[in-house]
Parts: C-alpha cells; structure tokens; sequence
C-alpha cells in the first residue's frame, strides 16, 4: 500500500479505503434497528449425500437486505453484530427461523424420502457459546417448533473452539446429550491437535474449503490426497461425520467421494438460496 500511495506513508487518500469507512460506519449504525425492521432474510444452501447424490439438509446463512447498500453477506456484518452485541438476538432470530423453515420442509417429506429427514444447520458464533441462554433457548423453540433435536445441527467454528475451557464446551455438551448434533466448521483453517478432538462434544467436521480447493485438478496432488484420507479416517475412526465445503465442480465431488467424505455442499450442487429452491432439489431427488 505504502508503494501504491508514491512511497508516501502518509499519504492516505485512498478513496477505497474511505468508501470502507464510511460504509463501515453507516453499517454500523443500522445494524441495531435491521432486526426489528425485518432487513435480514435466511438463505438456505443443501448438503447432500457424495454416495447418490440425495439432498441430506441444507445450511442456513444470513443475509441482510439493506435499505442502502442491497444484499449483503454475513462476513459484512456478522463481525459487526458480535461487536455490538446483536448477534445473541440475531442468532436466536435465525435459529427459530431455520427450525421452523424445517419443519415445513419435514411436514413435507417426512422421515422415509429417498433423500431421508430434512436436517438443518445453523452457525453459532463464540458469542452465542458463552451467552447463558444458548441451552434455554435451543430447547424453546425445538419445543415450539415440534422439531426432534437430531434434525439440528449447530456449526462452530475450529477456531472459537481452540483452547477452549469446560465452561464453554458446557452448552455445547448439554446440547449434543439432547441429541442436537455439533459441527466443527471450517476444520483445518485453526491450529487444533487431531487428538484433542475427542474432547470436543462433536459429531461432524466440515472440512475447510481450502482442502476442496486443492482437489481441483484431476488427480489431486498426492499429498493433498494423503492428508484428506487420514483426516477422513480419522473422523470415522472417531464416529464422526465428513462434510465438505465449496465443492464447485464434478472432479472435486468425485474424489472427495472416493476419499470417503459423506457429504458435501458447494455451487456445484447449489448455490444458497430461497427454501422453495430446496423444495425443488429434494422434490427432484425424492422422484428420481
Ligand atoms: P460457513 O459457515 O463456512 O458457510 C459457507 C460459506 O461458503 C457461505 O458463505 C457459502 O455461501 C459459501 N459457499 C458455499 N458453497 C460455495 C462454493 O462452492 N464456493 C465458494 N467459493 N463458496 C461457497 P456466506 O453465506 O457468505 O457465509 C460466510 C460465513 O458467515 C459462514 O461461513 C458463517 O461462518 C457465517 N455465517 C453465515 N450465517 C451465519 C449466522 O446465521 N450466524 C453466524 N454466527 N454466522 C453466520
Ligand atoms: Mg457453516
Ligand atoms: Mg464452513
Ligand atoms: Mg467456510
């Protein structure tokens, strides 16, 4: 930047960086009312099985509709929520939501669909692991909701879990002996020990989209080969699922699929979208 800016350090006239301010700025003072406006909508993106193919569920992910600057992604605001605070309501909000969205979606097909029950995910973020009301609420709206507590998966992160204590891995092992399950997202960005993966109350990993990445060639690199196939054995040694992000083409599906990942998520199958659009793809599947 300094080098851009003629070797001037101090040269800040950089009507981008203004342009980040100044939207940061604005964000940040709308961010409190949006909630209460009605501005943020849940898309929802599908997992589905690498073994056929079938939609498994889908993950939920925010968006915020904004009066000014039109859709924006979580990594816009979600930082800004957990600064101020919003994210416990925020999360609460898309949490009931999701759940709701999927018992439609269960009403709909029932457990004995070719593409099975319906299940959800939702991101927690740390903020919601320490806030005391994370079990309370949980329990409430799958009550209200009449959803079975396997049909929920929350996602946390690798890196919100890294070092952490008893006190935090608490909810999170209240929720999964409810039979709520818990997936580690993103793994293999932090820096955890594989071994200390069995202290976690953990029943999924999602595998960064960084180690989809190095599968798009054909054949992968055997290294990168190597370290997805022990990650995998791994995992099932320690009974837990495999789900791979950002899967965008058929070469990645398919050698994550021989590698032994049990789903997948990715534009390749879908991007995320309105619920009606999962409608569509697990009516697709259901049929043939
Ligand atoms: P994530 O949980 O790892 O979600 C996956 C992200 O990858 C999503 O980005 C999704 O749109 C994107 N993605 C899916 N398939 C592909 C693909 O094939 N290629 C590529 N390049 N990208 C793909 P998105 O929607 O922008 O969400 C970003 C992050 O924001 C999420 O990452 C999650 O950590 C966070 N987030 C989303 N919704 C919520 C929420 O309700 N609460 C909290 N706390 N965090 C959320
Ligand atoms: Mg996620
Ligand atoms: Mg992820
Ligand atoms: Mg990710």
């Amino acid at each position: 930047r300094a080098k851009s800016a003629g070797g001037n350090r101090f040269e800040l006239a950089d009507p981008e960086a203004d342009a980040r301010v100044i939207t940061r700025h604005g964000l940040t003072t709308g961010l409190p009312a949006a909630l209460d406006r009605g501005e943020f909508f849940i898309e929802y993106q599908p997992l589905v099985h690498l073994g056929d193919g079938t939609v498994s569920g889908a993950e939920a992910l925010v968006r915020w509709l904004h009066p000014q600057h039109g859709v924006l992604g979580p990594d816009r605001f979600i930082p800004l929520a957990e600064h101020t605070g919003l994210i416990v309501p925020l999360g609460r909000w898309v949490l009931e939501q999701s759940v709701r969205q999927a018992r439609l979606w269960r009403e709909r097909y029932g457990e004995s669909t070719a593409a099975g029950p319906m299940r959800i995910n939702v991101n927690l973020s740390p903020c919601q692991l320490t806030h005391p009301g994370l079990v309370q609420d949980t329990v409430d709206i799958l009550e209200r909701t009449g959803v079975a507590p396997d049909a929920l998966c929350l996602e946390v992160t690798e890196s919100a879990l890294i070092g952490a204590d008893d006190d935090l891995l608490k909810p999170l092992r209240r929720l999964a002996e409810m039979g709520v399950d818990i997936a580690l997202d993103d793994f293999g960005t932090g820096y955890s020990n594989l071994a200390n993966l069995r202290r976690l109350p953990v029943s999924v990993l999602k595998l960064d989209r960084s180690f989809t990445q190095s599968m798009q060639q054909y054949p992968a690199d055997p290294v990168d080969l190597k370290i997805v196939e022990g990650i995998v054995a791994l995992a099932h040694s320690l009974d837990l699922t495999v789900t791979v992000e950002g899967v965008e083409t058929g070469a990645q599906a398919e050698q994550l699929r021989v590698l032994g990942c049990d789903t997948a998520q990715g534009w390749y199958y879908a991007r995320p979208g309105p619920p009606d659009r999962l409608h569509e793809l697990a009516l697709v599947d259901a049929t043939g």
